[in-house]
Protein backbone atom coordinates (compact mmCIF):
# COMPACT_ATOMS: atom_id res chain seq x y z
CA UNK A 1 0.00 0.00 0.00
CA UNK A 2 1.27 3.08 -0.86
CA UNK A 3 2.75 5.82 1.67
CA UNK A 4 0.13 8.85 2.58
CA UNK A 5 0.34 12.31 4.07
CA UNK A 6 -1.35 12.32 7.30
CA UNK A 7 -3.74 15.03 7.80
CA UNK A 8 -6.08 15.34 10.92
CA UNK A 9 -3.79 13.05 12.80
CA UNK A 10 -0.31 14.27 11.75
CA UNK A 11 0.39 16.55 14.97
CA UNK A 12 -0.75 14.10 17.26
CA UNK A 13 1.96 11.38 15.80
CA UNK A 14 4.66 13.21 16.60
CA UNK A 15 5.97 11.67 19.97
CA UNK A 16 5.24 13.91 23.16
CA UNK A 17 2.45 15.86 20.93
CA UNK A 18 0.17 16.55 24.16
CA UNK A 19 -2.13 19.16 22.49
CA UNK A 20 -1.63 22.70 24.04
CA UNK A 21 -1.98 25.28 22.81
CA UNK A 22 1.89 26.40 22.31
CA UNK A 23 2.48 22.66 20.07
CA UNK A 24 -0.68 23.66 18.01
CA UNK A 25 0.90 27.00 16.96
CA UNK A 26 4.36 25.45 16.42
CA UNK A 27 3.22 23.39 14.47
CA UNK A 28 1.57 25.67 12.32
CA UNK A 29 -2.21 25.88 13.87
CA UNK A 30 -4.54 28.95 13.70
CA UNK A 31 -2.36 30.17 10.65
CA UNK A 32 -5.40 29.39 8.41
CA UNK A 33 -7.33 31.88 10.83
CA UNK A 34 -4.74 34.13 10.61
CA UNK A 35 -5.05 34.36 7.28
CA UNK A 36 -8.48 34.13 5.98
CA UNK A 37 -10.75 35.98 9.00
CA UNK A 38 -11.60 39.16 8.14
CA UNK A 39 -9.48 39.51 5.06
CA UNK A 40 -11.09 36.53 2.72
CA UNK A 41 -15.14 37.54 2.34
CA UNK A 42 -16.68 34.62 4.24
CA UNK A 43 -18.71 33.46 0.62
CA UNK A 44 -15.22 32.33 -0.60
CA UNK A 45 -14.32 30.87 2.49
CA UNK A 46 -17.77 28.83 1.63
CA UNK A 47 -16.73 28.35 -1.85
CA UNK A 48 -13.25 26.92 -1.03
CA UNK A 49 -15.18 24.37 1.52
CA UNK A 50 -17.18 23.56 -1.99
CA UNK A 51 -14.43 23.10 -4.00
CA UNK A 52 -12.55 20.88 -2.08
CA UNK A 53 -15.37 17.98 -2.32
CA UNK A 54 -15.77 17.51 1.91
CA UNK A 55 -18.55 15.65 2.59
CA UNK A 56 -19.96 15.32 6.16
CA UNK A 57 -17.65 12.63 8.48
CA UNK A 58 -20.55 11.57 10.97
CA UNK A 59 -22.60 9.26 8.41
CA UNK A 60 -24.94 10.80 6.22
CA UNK A 61 -21.82 12.25 3.70
CA UNK A 62 -23.61 15.51 2.80
CA UNK A 63 -21.40 17.98 1.12
CA UNK A 64 -20.25 20.49 3.60
CA UNK A 65 -20.10 23.54 1.73
CA UNK A 66 -23.30 23.27 -0.46
CA UNK A 67 -24.67 22.70 3.74
CA UNK A 68 -23.55 26.17 4.83
CA UNK A 69 -24.77 27.58 1.53
CA UNK A 70 -28.15 26.84 2.06
CA UNK A 71 -28.29 29.19 5.19
CA UNK A 72 -30.35 32.45 4.02
CA UNK A 73 -28.01 35.12 3.15
CA UNK A 74 -30.48 37.98 3.63
CA UNK A 75 -31.15 36.76 7.32
CA UNK A 76 -30.18 39.26 9.93
CA UNK A 77 -30.62 37.31 13.43
CA UNK A 78 -28.19 34.88 15.28
CA UNK A 79 -27.40 32.07 13.55
CA UNK A 80 -25.73 28.82 15.03
CA UNK A 81 -22.89 26.37 14.68
CA UNK A 82 -23.55 22.92 16.29
CA UNK A 83 -20.57 20.24 16.11
CA UNK A 84 -21.93 17.25 16.84
CA UNK A 85 -19.41 15.40 19.22
CA UNK A 86 -21.95 12.94 20.46
CA UNK A 87 -20.34 9.91 19.24
CA UNK A 88 -22.15 7.26 20.30
CA UNK A 89 -22.45 4.82 16.94
CA UNK A 90 -21.16 1.40 18.21
CA UNK A 91 -17.64 0.54 16.78
CA UNK A 92 -17.05 4.13 15.80
CA UNK A 93 -14.30 5.85 18.38
CA UNK A 94 -12.24 8.57 16.26
CA UNK A 95 -13.76 11.78 17.06
CA UNK A 96 -12.95 11.30 20.95
CA UNK A 97 -9.84 10.64 20.06
CA UNK A 98 -9.39 14.18 17.60
CA UNK A 99 -10.87 15.93 20.92
CA UNK A 100 -8.55 14.40 23.21
CA UNK A 101 -5.46 15.01 21.10
CA UNK A 102 -5.46 17.89 19.50
CA UNK A 103 -8.45 19.86 20.49
CA UNK A 104 -7.14 23.01 18.93
CA UNK A 105 -7.32 21.59 15.58
CA UNK A 106 -11.08 21.20 15.81
CA UNK A 107 -11.22 24.63 17.38
CA UNK A 108 -9.62 26.25 14.52
CA UNK A 109 -12.14 24.62 12.43
CA UNK A 110 -14.96 25.77 14.38
CA UNK A 111 -13.86 29.32 14.74
CA UNK A 112 -13.93 29.38 10.66
CA UNK A 113 -16.70 27.84 10.29
CA UNK A 114 -18.47 30.47 12.34
CA UNK A 115 -16.93 32.89 10.10
CA UNK A 116 -17.90 31.59 6.55
CA UNK A 117 -21.89 30.78 7.90
CA UNK A 118 -22.03 34.02 10.12
CA UNK A 119 -22.33 32.64 13.68
CA UNK A 120 -21.33 34.34 16.93
CA UNK A 121 -22.37 31.28 18.77
CA UNK A 122 -21.25 27.32 18.78
CA UNK A 123 -22.13 24.85 20.96
CA UNK A 124 -19.89 21.57 21.05
CA UNK A 125 -22.33 18.82 22.08
CA UNK A 126 -20.62 16.18 23.28
CA UNK A 127 -21.49 12.82 24.33
CA UNK A 128 -22.18 13.14 28.27
CA UNK A 129 -19.36 9.82 29.19
CA UNK A 130 -17.06 11.67 27.09
CA UNK A 131 -15.40 13.59 30.21
CA UNK A 132 -12.12 13.49 29.56
CA UNK A 133 -12.45 15.24 26.01
CA UNK A 134 -15.17 17.35 27.78
CA UNK A 135 -12.25 18.94 30.35
CA UNK A 136 -9.78 18.78 27.41
CA UNK A 137 -12.10 20.89 25.14
CA UNK A 138 -13.10 23.45 28.23
CA UNK A 139 -9.28 24.39 28.80
CA UNK A 140 -8.86 24.44 25.00
CA UNK A 141 -10.98 27.27 24.91
CA UNK A 142 -9.79 29.08 27.78
CA UNK A 143 -6.65 29.30 26.27
CA UNK A 144 -7.58 29.67 22.75
CA UNK A 145 -9.53 32.72 24.34
CA UNK A 146 -6.92 34.26 26.05
CA UNK A 147 -4.81 34.10 23.00
CA UNK A 148 -7.42 35.71 20.88
CA UNK A 149 -8.86 33.29 18.64
CA UNK A 150 -12.44 32.81 20.52
CA UNK A 151 -14.65 35.26 21.87
CA UNK A 152 -15.17 38.82 20.90
CA UNK A 153 -12.69 40.81 18.62
CA UNK A 154 -10.88 37.68 17.10
CA UNK A 155 -7.49 38.75 16.45
CA UNK A 156 -8.68 42.39 16.26
CA UNK A 157 -10.76 41.91 13.52
CA UNK A 158 -13.96 42.80 15.29
CA UNK A 159 -15.49 39.19 14.25
CA UNK A 160 -17.28 37.52 17.31
CA UNK A 161 -17.27 33.58 17.84
CA UNK A 162 -17.96 32.51 21.08
CA UNK A 163 -17.48 28.33 21.78
CA UNK A 164 -19.56 26.57 24.51
CA UNK A 165 -19.17 22.84 25.80
CA UNK A 166 -22.59 21.04 26.67
CA UNK A 167 -22.57 17.54 27.94
CA UNK A 168 -25.29 15.37 26.55
CA UNK A 169 -26.87 12.75 28.79
CA UNK A 170 -26.78 9.83 26.66
CA UNK A 171 -29.23 9.36 24.49
CA UNK A 172 -27.47 7.49 21.24
CA UNK A 173 -30.26 9.33 19.27
CA UNK A 174 -29.22 12.88 20.45
CA UNK A 175 -26.60 12.38 17.44
CA UNK A 176 -29.45 12.76 15.17
CA UNK A 177 -29.05 16.33 14.07
CA UNK A 178 -32.69 17.63 14.90
CA UNK A 179 -32.62 15.55 18.40
CA UNK A 180 -29.45 17.16 19.01
CA UNK A 181 -30.96 20.52 18.71
CA UNK A 182 -33.88 19.82 20.87
CA UNK A 183 -31.77 18.91 23.66
CA UNK A 184 -29.40 21.62 23.48
CA UNK A 185 -32.76 23.78 23.64
CA UNK A 186 -33.10 21.59 26.85
CA UNK A 187 -35.71 19.44 25.62
CA UNK A 188 -36.33 15.69 25.49
CA UNK A 189 -34.18 14.70 22.67
CA UNK A 190 -36.84 13.22 20.35
CA UNK A 191 -35.94 14.85 16.24
CA UNK A 192 -38.01 16.93 14.83
CA UNK A 193 -40.05 16.21 11.41
CA UNK A 194 -38.35 17.13 8.13
CA UNK A 195 -38.81 19.84 6.92
CA UNK A 196 -38.25 22.54 7.87
CA UNK A 197 -34.38 21.83 7.90
CA UNK A 198 -31.90 23.35 10.32
CA UNK A 199 -30.31 25.48 8.08
CA UNK A 200 -33.87 28.03 8.00
CA UNK A 201 -35.41 26.65 11.03
CA UNK A 202 -32.73 25.04 13.49
CA UNK A 203 -31.75 26.20 16.99
CA UNK A 204 -33.52 28.31 18.80
CA UNK A 205 -35.74 27.99 15.48
CA UNK A 206 -32.78 30.43 13.81
CA UNK A 207 -30.61 29.64 10.93
CA UNK A 208 -28.38 26.52 12.20
CA UNK A 209 -25.40 24.24 10.75
CA UNK A 210 -24.78 20.87 12.15
CA UNK A 211 -21.36 19.57 11.44
CA UNK A 212 -19.49 16.33 12.79
CA UNK A 213 -16.45 16.81 14.61
CA UNK A 214 -14.01 15.18 11.60
CA UNK A 215 -15.59 17.20 9.14
CA UNK A 216 -14.61 20.49 11.03
CA UNK A 217 -11.33 19.47 12.09
CA UNK A 218 -10.63 19.70 8.31
CA UNK A 219 -11.38 22.87 7.59
CA UNK A 220 -7.82 24.53 8.75
CA UNK A 221 -6.29 22.67 6.31
CA UNK A 222 -8.26 22.73 3.21
CA UNK A 223 -8.19 26.85 3.91
CA UNK A 224 -4.81 26.63 4.27
CA UNK A 225 -3.61 24.44 1.93
CA UNK A 226 -6.12 24.99 -0.81
CA UNK A 227 -9.15 23.17 -1.86
CA UNK A 228 -7.41 21.80 -5.16
CA UNK A 229 -4.78 19.96 -2.77
CA UNK A 230 -7.56 18.53 -0.80
CA UNK A 231 -9.78 17.65 -3.88
CA UNK A 232 -6.66 15.64 -4.97
CA UNK A 233 -6.86 13.27 -2.14
CA UNK A 234 -8.66 10.20 -1.96
CA UNK A 235 -10.93 9.00 -4.81
CA UNK A 236 -12.15 12.53 -6.22
CA UNK A 237 -14.33 13.49 -7.33
CA UNK A 238 -16.71 12.36 -4.69
CA UNK A 239 -15.07 11.32 -2.18
CA UNK A 240 -12.47 13.42 -1.31
CA UNK A 241 -9.71 13.45 1.39
CA UNK A 242 -9.04 10.85 4.18
CA UNK A 243 -10.79 9.10 6.94
CA UNK A 244 -10.31 7.86 10.00
CA UNK A 245 -11.59 4.79 9.99
CA UNK A 246 -12.27 2.96 13.33
CA UNK A 247 -11.38 -0.33 13.43
CA UNK A 248 -12.32 -3.50 15.72
CA UNK A 249 -13.52 -6.83 16.03
CA UNK A 250 -11.23 -9.82 15.39
CA UNK A 251 -8.34 -7.63 14.40
CA UNK A 252 -4.78 -7.89 15.36
CA UNK A 253 -4.58 -4.21 15.54
CA UNK A 254 -7.80 -2.62 16.34
CA UNK A 255 -7.56 1.29 16.39
CA UNK A 256 -8.29 4.23 14.93
CA UNK A 257 -6.62 4.88 11.17
CA UNK A 258 -6.21 7.34 9.34
CA UNK A 259 -6.03 7.12 5.36
CA UNK A 260 -7.24 8.25 2.34
CA UNK A 261 -10.60 7.46 1.17
CA UNK A 262 -10.51 4.93 -1.67
CA UNK A 263 -8.05 1.98 0.06
CA UNK A 264 -9.72 -1.07 -0.15
CA UNK A 265 -11.56 -3.21 2.76
CA UNK A 266 -8.99 -5.60 2.09
CA UNK A 267 -5.94 -3.67 2.56
CA UNK A 268 -7.14 -1.64 5.74
CA UNK A 269 -8.18 -5.02 7.39
CA UNK A 270 -5.49 -7.33 6.33
CA UNK A 271 -2.38 -4.38 5.89
CA UNK A 272 -3.07 -1.28 8.05
CA UNK A 273 -5.07 -3.68 11.17
CA UNK A 274 -2.60 -6.48 10.58
CA UNK A 275 -5.35 -9.13 9.39
CA UNK A 276 -7.21 -11.72 11.73
CA UNK A 277 -6.74 -11.61 15.06
CA UNK A 278 -6.60 -15.61 15.12
CA UNK A 279 -5.73 -16.53 11.41
CA UNK A 280 -9.31 -17.56 11.43
CA UNK A 281 -10.33 -16.93 7.84
CA UNK A 282 -12.65 -13.66 7.62
CA UNK A 283 -16.63 -14.06 7.96
CA UNK A 284 -18.49 -10.77 8.09
CA UNK A 285 -17.84 -7.26 8.27
CA UNK A 286 -20.06 -4.23 9.46
CA UNK A 287 -18.54 -1.28 7.01
CA UNK A 288 -19.54 2.47 8.51
CA UNK A 289 -20.80 1.89 12.20
CA UNK A 290 -23.69 -0.32 14.00
CA UNK A 291 -26.23 1.28 11.50
CA UNK A 292 -24.28 -0.55 8.00
CA UNK A 293 -25.93 -3.59 6.91
CA UNK A 294 -23.50 -6.42 6.73
CA UNK A 295 -20.55 -7.59 3.82
CA UNK A 296 -19.00 -10.38 3.41
CA UNK A 297 -15.23 -11.70 2.13
CA UNK A 298 -16.32 -11.13 -1.30
CA UNK A 299 -16.29 -7.10 -0.66
CA UNK A 300 -13.29 -7.18 0.65
CA UNK A 301 -11.58 -5.38 -2.75
CA UNK A 302 -14.53 -2.40 -2.27
CA UNK A 303 -12.98 0.69 -2.17
CA UNK A 304 -13.63 2.59 1.06
CA UNK A 305 -15.71 5.60 -0.67
CA UNK A 306 -19.48 6.35 -0.34
CA UNK A 307 -20.18 5.15 -3.81
CA UNK A 308 -18.36 1.71 -3.73
CA UNK A 309 -19.46 1.05 -0.23
CA UNK A 310 -23.19 2.49 -1.37
CA UNK A 311 -22.92 0.44 -4.73
CA UNK A 312 -22.10 -2.84 -2.54
CA UNK A 313 -25.03 -2.66 -1.08
CA UNK A 314 -24.16 -0.78 2.61
CA UNK A 315 -22.47 2.58 3.65
CA UNK A 316 -19.45 3.94 3.97
CA UNK A 317 -21.58 5.89 7.66
CA UNK A 318 -19.37 6.92 10.40
CA UNK A 319 -15.97 4.84 9.10
CA UNK A 320 -16.57 1.89 12.37
CA UNK A 321 -14.77 -1.10 10.53
CA UNK A 322 -15.88 -4.32 12.56
CA UNK A 323 -14.37 -6.88 11.89
CA UNK A 324 -15.68 -10.47 12.25
CA UNK A 325 -13.73 -14.21 12.00
CA UNK A 326 -15.36 -17.36 10.94
CA UNK A 327 -17.39 -19.03 13.42
CA UNK A 328 -19.06 -15.80 14.87
CA UNK A 329 -22.87 -16.80 15.15
CA UNK A 330 -24.49 -14.14 12.66
CA UNK A 331 -27.74 -14.57 14.39
CA UNK A 332 -26.53 -13.89 17.77
CA UNK A 333 -24.58 -10.98 16.17
CA UNK A 334 -27.78 -9.46 14.80
CA UNK A 335 -29.48 -10.24 17.97
CA UNK A 336 -27.52 -7.97 19.50
CA UNK A 337 -27.76 -5.16 17.47
CA UNK A 338 -30.70 -5.09 17.53
CA UNK A 339 -30.88 -5.18 21.57
CA UNK A 340 -28.80 -2.01 20.82
CA UNK A 341 -31.55 0.01 18.69
CA UNK A 342 -34.49 -1.40 20.99
CA UNK A 343 -32.95 -0.25 23.61
CA UNK A 344 -32.10 3.72 22.03
CA UNK A 345 -35.42 4.08 20.15
CA UNK A 346 -36.64 7.22 21.67
CA UNK A 347 -40.24 5.99 21.24
CA UNK A 348 -41.64 8.76 18.37
CA UNK A 349 -43.19 6.76 16.03
CA UNK A 350 -45.04 3.54 16.52
CA UNK A 351 -42.82 1.38 13.48
CA UNK A 352 -39.72 1.97 15.52
CA UNK A 353 -40.59 1.98 18.66
CA UNK A 354 -43.26 -0.84 18.21
CA UNK A 355 -41.30 -2.77 15.69
CA UNK A 356 -38.11 -2.78 16.84
CA UNK A 357 -39.33 -4.25 20.35
CA UNK A 358 -41.22 -7.29 17.93
CA UNK A 359 -37.89 -7.94 16.38
CA UNK A 360 -36.38 -8.36 19.80
CA UNK A 361 -38.60 -10.91 20.76
CA UNK A 362 -38.33 -12.94 17.57
CA UNK A 363 -34.69 -13.13 17.67
CA UNK A 364 -34.45 -13.63 20.82
CA UNK A 365 -36.90 -16.65 20.52
CA UNK A 366 -35.06 -18.13 17.06
CA UNK A 367 -31.73 -17.68 18.82
CA UNK A 368 -32.92 -19.18 22.04
CA UNK A 369 -34.17 -22.30 19.90
CA UNK A 370 -38.10 -21.81 20.07
CA UNK A 371 -38.25 -20.37 16.85
CA UNK A 372 -40.50 -21.28 13.90
CA UNK A 373 -40.05 -21.20 9.90
CA UNK A 374 -42.92 -18.53 10.09
CA UNK A 375 -40.91 -16.40 12.36
CA UNK A 376 -39.04 -15.51 9.42
CA UNK A 377 -41.56 -14.04 7.72
CA UNK A 378 -42.10 -12.03 10.53
CA UNK A 379 -38.73 -10.52 10.73
CA UNK A 380 -39.02 -9.41 6.96
CA UNK A 381 -42.36 -8.38 7.52
CA UNK A 382 -41.56 -5.65 10.59
CA UNK A 383 -38.12 -4.73 8.35
CA UNK A 384 -40.33 -3.53 5.80
CA UNK A 385 -42.78 -2.22 7.79
CA UNK A 386 -40.03 0.06 9.35
CA UNK A 387 -38.15 1.34 6.51
CA UNK A 388 -38.82 4.02 5.31
CA UNK A 389 -41.69 4.78 7.46
CA UNK A 390 -40.06 6.64 9.99
CA UNK A 391 -39.64 10.06 11.43
CA UNK A 392 -35.38 9.69 11.32
CA UNK A 393 -33.19 7.39 9.70
CA UNK A 394 -32.88 5.37 13.04
CA UNK A 395 -35.75 3.17 12.01
CA UNK A 396 -33.68 2.08 8.66
CA UNK A 397 -30.52 1.80 10.69
CA UNK A 398 -32.03 -0.56 13.24
CA UNK A 399 -33.27 -3.13 10.62
CA UNK A 400 -29.96 -3.37 8.89
CA UNK A 401 -28.38 -5.74 10.64
CA UNK A 402 -31.27 -8.15 10.43
CA UNK A 403 -31.82 -7.34 6.84
CA UNK A 404 -28.01 -8.00 6.01
CA UNK A 405 -27.99 -11.07 8.06
CA UNK A 406 -31.35 -12.77 6.75
CA UNK A 407 -29.34 -11.79 3.23
CA UNK A 408 -26.10 -13.72 3.47
CA UNK A 409 -26.46 -15.48 6.30
CA UNK A 410 -30.32 -16.99 6.33
CA UNK A 411 -28.86 -21.05 6.89
CA UNK A 412 -28.06 -20.20 10.39
CA UNK A 413 -30.96 -18.74 10.97
CA UNK A 414 -33.05 -21.56 9.61
CA UNK A 415 -30.61 -24.56 11.41
CA UNK A 416 -31.76 -22.98 14.38
CA UNK A 417 -35.10 -22.90 13.78
CA UNK A 418 -34.51 -26.73 12.44
CA UNK A 419 -32.82 -27.68 15.76
CA UNK A 420 -35.94 -25.98 17.55
CA UNK A 421 -38.08 -28.13 15.48
CA UNK A 422 -36.05 -31.24 16.27
CA UNK A 423 -36.30 -30.70 20.23
CA UNK A 424 -39.91 -30.05 19.97
CA UNK A 425 -40.65 -33.92 18.36
CA UNK A 426 -38.28 -35.21 20.75
CA UNK A 427 -40.54 -33.68 23.39
CA UNK A 428 -43.35 -34.50 21.80
CA UNK A 429 -42.49 -38.52 21.73
CA UNK A 430 -44.08 -40.49 24.69
CA UNK A 431 -41.47 -41.35 27.10
CA UNK A 432 -39.98 -44.83 26.58
CA UNK A 433 -41.30 -45.06 23.28
CA UNK A 434 -39.18 -46.88 20.82
CA UNK A 435 -36.61 -45.32 18.18
FE1 LIG B 1 -37.51 7.90 17.46
FE2 LIG B 1 -37.09 5.60 16.15
FE3 LIG B 1 -38.94 7.26 15.30
FE4 LIG B 1 -36.36 7.99 15.07
S1 LIG B 1 -37.35 6.27 14.02
S2 LIG B 1 -38.06 9.25 15.75
S3 LIG B 1 -35.54 6.98 16.94
S4 LIG B 1 -38.94 6.19 17.30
Amino acid sequence: MPKHEFILFKNMMQPGYAGSLQEYERAGGYQALHKFIGKVPPAEVTMAVMKSGLRGRGGAGFPTGVKWGFLPKDYQGPRYLCCNADESEPGTFKDRQLMERDPHQLLEGIVLTCYAIGAESAYIYIRGELILAAKILEQAIEDARAAGYIGANILGTGITANVWVHRGAGAYICGEETALLESLEGKRGLPRFKPPFPATHGLYNKPTVVNNVETLANIPHILGRGPEWFASIGSPPKSTGTRVFCVSGHVKRPGNYEMPMGISFRELIYEVAGGMRSDKPLKAFIPGGASAPFLTPDHLDVKLDFESVAAAGSMLGSGGVTVMEEGTPMVWAALRLMEFFYHESCGKCSPCREGSSWLVQTMRRIVAKRGQMEDLETLVDLCKNIEGRTVCAFGDAAVAPIMSTLKYWRSEYVTLIQEAEAANLIKLEPAGAKR
